[in-house]
C-alpha cells in the first residue's frame, strides 16, 4: 500500500495550501518541488510584503475562455476565510489601495505561515526533488521522482504559469495535462509591461520615470491607475492591467488627463490666458509630458488666445484618446503571471480534479483562470486549493 493519499506537485502559493487543507482532514499527503525553497514567487510578490488577498475579489475580476469557472472556489472560499487565517498566525496586515492587502513585515510571513499548516496535517515535504513524469498505475498514479518512484492515488499538479524561469518556472503542468489528454488554452505573459518599436517610441524616451493616473482600454478590459513611461515602453499598474486584455497587433487607448475635458478647458482658457500653448497646457497636465507632446509642433508656440478651436479639439483628442499599437510583451521574464492554461472544461469546478482521468487535480496558475493586478492571483490559488485540498482529504 502507498504510504500517500494524494501527491502535490509544486510547494508554491496553491501547492503549499492544498497540502495543508488535505493533510489536516486527515489525508496522508507528501509535497514535492524541484526548487530548494518553497513559495519564492510568494518572497518576490508585492514588493517583498506579498499582496496576499484583495478583500473585493469576485468573479469579475479574473479572466479565462469560462469566466464562470472561478465562481463556485472563490465563493467557497473567500479573502475573508484567508484574512481570518492571517489573523490567527499573528500576521500584520494592511491595505494599500482598491482592496488589496499586504503583510506589515515581509511575504516570508505568508510562507512561514503555510509551512506551520503544513506541518499541522504532517504533510511530508520533498525538496529540491525533480518530477520526471506522472504515469496512471492500478487505481492511481505513479510518479517518477529523484528519490524513486511514489505510487498514491492522487495526484495534484499545482506548478504554477510560466513567469520568471529563473526561479524555477516550468511547463510540467501544462505539458502533463496535454500528455493525459486534457486542452490547454493558448498560453501569453500577463500583468507584463508592454513595448513598442524603437523608432516609434523615440519621442516618449525622455518622459522615462514619469508616472501619472489614466483611464487606459484594450479589448474589455478598462482601469483607472498609474501609467509609468519607461525607455522601452509603457508600465505600472495600468498597463500590467491592460496587458491581461491586450492582444497582438490591437491597440491599447490612453486617456492622460481622466477626469477632465482638456478641450473645454483648453477652449474656455482662450477667454481668460495670456499664455502660449506651450505655457497652458502645464497647467492641465505634468509638465514634462506637456513638453514632450508639444515638441517641435508650431502650435506651441502660439498664443492660446489665437488658435482655433479645432486645434485645442484635436490637441486635446491627441492626449484623451491616445491610441498605440504595442509591438509585444516584456515577456515571461518580467509577467506577472500567466494567462490561459489547463482548460477549464476538462476540470470540476467543484473540486479541480479532472473529468476524464479521475485523482488528477489542477490548481493555480496552471488552470485558465488569470487574476487582475491587486491580490487577485494569490486569492485564485488560496481558493483552488481549498477546493481541491478539502476535495481530498475528505475521502
Ligand atoms: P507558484 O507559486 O509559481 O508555485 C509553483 C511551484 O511549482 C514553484 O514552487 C515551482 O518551483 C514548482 N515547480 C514548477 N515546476 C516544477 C516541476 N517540474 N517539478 C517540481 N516543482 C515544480 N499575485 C498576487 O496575488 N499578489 C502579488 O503581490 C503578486 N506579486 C507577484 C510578483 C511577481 C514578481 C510575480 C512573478 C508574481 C506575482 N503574483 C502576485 C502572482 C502569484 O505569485 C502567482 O499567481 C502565484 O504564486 C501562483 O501560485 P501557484 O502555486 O499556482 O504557482
Amino acid at each position: 500500500m502507498s504510504p500517500y493519499d494524494a501527491v502535490v506537485i509544486g510547494a508554491g502559493a496553491a501547492g503549499l495550501f492544498c497540502a495543508g487543507i488535505a493533510g489536516q482532514l486527515g489525508a496522508r499527503v507528501l509535497l514535492i518541488d524541484h526548487s530548494p525553497k518553497v513559495g519564492e514567487k510568494i518572497r518576490i510578490s508585492g514588493g517583498g510584503r506579498c499582496n496576499f488577498t484583495n478583500r473585493d475579489a469576485g468573479p469579475a475580476n479574473f479572466l479565462s475562455d469560462n469566466p464562470h469557472f472561478c465562481r463556485s472556489a472563490l465563493a467557497r472560499y473567500t479573502p475573508q476565510d484567508f484574512i481570518a487565517l492571517v489573523q490567527r498566525h499573528r500576521i500584520a496586515w494592511h491595505e494599500k489601495h482598491k482592496g488589496q492587502l499586504f503583510c506589515d513585515e515581509s511575504a516570508e510571513d505568508i510562507i512561514a505561515m503555510l509551512l506551520r499548516e503544513c506541518e499541522q496535517g504532517n504533510v511530508t515535504r520533498w525538496q529540491p526533488c525533480a518530477v520526471a513524469g506522472v504515469r496512471q498505475s492500478g487505481d492511481g498514479f505513479e510518479v517518477d521522482t529523484d528519490r524513486g518512484p511514489v505510487r498514491s492515488r492522487r495526484v495534484v499538479v499545482a506548478t504554477g504559469g510560466l513567469p520568471v524561469p529563473k526561479i524555477g518556472a516550468t511547463d510540467f503542468g501544462l505539458r502533463l495535462a496535454r500528455e493525459f489528454g486534457l486542452r490547454t488554452t493558448d498560453t501569453r505573459p500577463a500583468l507584463v509591461p508592454l513595448t513598442f518599436d524603437a523608432a516609434d517610441w523615440a519621442p516618449f524616451v525622455p518622459l522615462a520615470g514619469l508616472s501619472l493616473p489614466v483611464n487606459i482600454t484594450s479589448g474589455d478590459g478598462e482601469f483607472l491607475e498609474d501609467l509609468l513611461f519607461t525607455h522601452r515602453g509603457l508600465s505600472g499598474p495600468a498597463v500590467l492591467q491592460i496587458s491581461s486584455f491586450w492582444r497582438g497587433g490591437t491597440p491599447i487607448t490612453i486617456d492622460l488627463a481622466p477626469g477632465v475635458d482638456l478641450a473645454d478647458v483648453l477652449k474656455a482658457a482662450k477667454g481668460t490666458s495670456r499664455r502660449k500653448v506651450a505655457n497652458e497646457l502645464p497647467q492641465h497636465l505634468p509638465a514634462r509630458l506637456a513638453e514632450a507632446w508639444l515638441a517641435g509642433r508650431p502650435l506651441a508656440e502660439r498664443p492660446i488666445a489665437d488658435t482655433r478651436d479645432k486645434d485645442l479639439q484635436d490637441l486635446a483628442a491627441s492626449l484623451q484618446a491616445w491610441s498605440l499599437v504595442p509591438n509585444g510583451t516584456e515577456g515571461y521574464r518580467k509577467a506577472e503571471v500567466m494567462a490561459g492554461g489547463v482548460d477549464t472544461k476538462g476540470l470540476s469546478s467543484q473540486t479541480m480534479e479532472s473529468r476524464a482521468v479521475p485523482g488528477l487535480y489542477f490548481i493555480g496558475e496552471v488552470v485558465d483562470v488569470t487574476g487582475w493586478l491587486g491580490g487577485y492571483n494569490f486569492q485564485w490559488a488560496w481558493a483552488s486549493a481549498a477546493a481541491c485540498g478539502r476535495a481530498i482529504g475528505g475521502n
